[in-house]
């Protein structure tokens, strides 16, 4: 039996969906790219999990104790103790959200030239990379891409890959490993605890570091839990503290697992020297290192929410809500990501519009007719935001943790179902602006 919401709704938001020619007028408007579209205009959105969460009365109560002190306020060492325990890491710095964390800890390691390693970083990650003069490299296990067939843990790093780089390139060329868990680009997939074992034993090997991008740390322990050998009686806070203690650091945003709208920090095991050149720099891009560009109450929020999000009843009703649209989704015949990720179904528009070829842009033109057909917000992830040829082309249908109801869950495939029936109908669009970084979330469109 599916574990229902171990929580009760006591505050509600209304949402409205606006007549279909108005929805057309403003997708019009926005170039036909979902990310201009005002989000009133939206019905169920599901461009994103991040920042979406909603909080829980306790998170709530928590913003009234929020001590905004510009030094030392008590939320700061409420969230470090908790991290700390959560984590077994010595230093906790907060910083306003993910991608400021990566910002810091990337301008001290990256050198310009290095290639910094992963299953497959994050657009934000990848882009702070890049800034730094760094490479991007990605290692994923080719069944990551191979969307139709079942691994539990799709996000893997594949050891021989890394092997090979290391020794084609040699340990100087390598900043550092950097593994994502959840593995949010190939579709919410887990990394496995021997995976992450076995990555870090080789790295160690080389002298290279390792750093967790811990933005679903929770929801990667759920799978460990649930799919790995071995850790079945084990706790997700015992599943949790052993990832990291494989790793040296981590890069975290709030905005995911800490069930928060806003936040980040980073977290290094006890490496001091890094430490204290990250309080020096935090104080330049973020804030005060006890604040780290956050109001002492978005600390307190985070801290909470931190341990709200290790319940196994509360993984497992998220997770279960993902996979049941997947369910809807495959029963209707459309392709998708299997089996599906902590936080979201990735529907392959790639094999569902086969007419459309790559640089017509089948995800985007998916996301616009979803729009269109019932107000559903959803996100390309696949040629317009690799800025390339992508190696699938899918659109993701993001949960926001504890918003929308399993009711919204089977409006959002029926949506997809009635699109599915008339998919060769469906046209390509070209591309009628872009920017030069980060162009998916500004590009604009027209029909092909
Ligand atoms: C969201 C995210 C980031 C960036 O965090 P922000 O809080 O959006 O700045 C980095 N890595 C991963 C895996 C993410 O999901």
């Amino acid at each position: 039996m599916r574990m229902p919401e171990p929580y009760r709704i006591k505050m509600v938001e209304p949402i409205r969906l606006l007549a279909r020619e108005e929805r057309e007028r403003k997708l019009n408007e926005a170039g036909l790219n979902v990310f201009s579209l005002k989000a009133e205009d939206v019905f169920i959105d599901l461009l994103t999990d991040s920042g979406t969460n909603a909080m829980s009365d306790n998170q709530w109560a928590g913003l009234m104790l929020g001590d905004e002190s510009y030094a030392g306020c008590k939320n700061f060492y409420h969230l470090q103790d908790t991290a700390q325990g959560i984590f077994g890491y010595k230093y906790i710095v907060p910083t306003h959200q993910g991608r400021g964390a990566e910002n810091l800890l990337f301008s001290i390691l990256v050198k310009p030239g290095q290639y910094v390693l992963g299953n497959v970083h994050f657009d934000t990650t990848e882009a702070h990379i890049t800034l730094k003069g760094g490479k991007p490299v990605n290692l994923v296990i080719d069944e990551a891409y191979d969307t139709s067939t079942y691994h539990p843990f799709k996000g893997n790093i594949d050891l021989q890959k890394l092997e090979n780089f290391i020794k084609e390139h040699g340990t100087d060329s390598i900043a550092f490993m950097l593994i994502t868990v959840t593995c949010n680009t190939v579709g919410g997939q887990p990394v496995s605890m021997e995976n992450i074992k076995q990555v870090s034993e080789i790295c160690r090997r080389y002298g290279i570091r390792v750093f967790i991008d811990a933005a679903r740390f929770a929801e990667n322990a759920y799978f460990i839990k649930t799919r790995e050998e071995g850790y079945q009686d084990k706790s997700i806070p015992e599943i949790v503290r052993e990832m990291f203690s494989y790793a040296d650091g981590f890069t975290f945003s709030a905005k995911k697992d800490a069930l928060v709208n806003i936040g980040g920090m980073i977290g290094i095991k006890d490496d001091e020297e890094l430490y204290m050149r990250l309080r020096e720099l935090v104080i330049v891009y973020e804030g005060f290192p006890t604040y780290g560009g956050l109001a002492g109450r978005d600390l307190e929020a985070m801290s909470r929410g931190l341990r709200e999000v290790l319940s196994f009843d509360y993984l497992q009703s998220r997770i279960s809500q993902v996979q049941y649209l997947g369910q809807l989704l495959s029963e209707a015949g459309i392709p998708i990501q299997t089996p599906v990720g902590g936080h979201a179904v990735f529907v392959d528009a790639g094999k569902m519009l086969p007419h459309l070829p790559w640089d017509s842009f089948p995800g985007v033109a998916l996301t616009a007719e979803l729009y269109l057909e019932g107000g559903v917000r959803a996100v390309e992830i696949g040629s317009l935001l690799m800025g390339r040829q992508a190696p699938t082309e899918l659109v993701r249908l993001t949960i926001p943790r504890r918003v929308y109801t399993d009711n919204h869950m089977a409006y959002v495939a029926e949506c997809l179902s009635n699109i599915n029936k008339r998919r060769d109908q469906v046209r390509g669009v070209k591309i009628t602006y872009e920017p030069p970084v980060l162009r998916h979330f500004l590009a604009r469109f027209e029909w092909a």
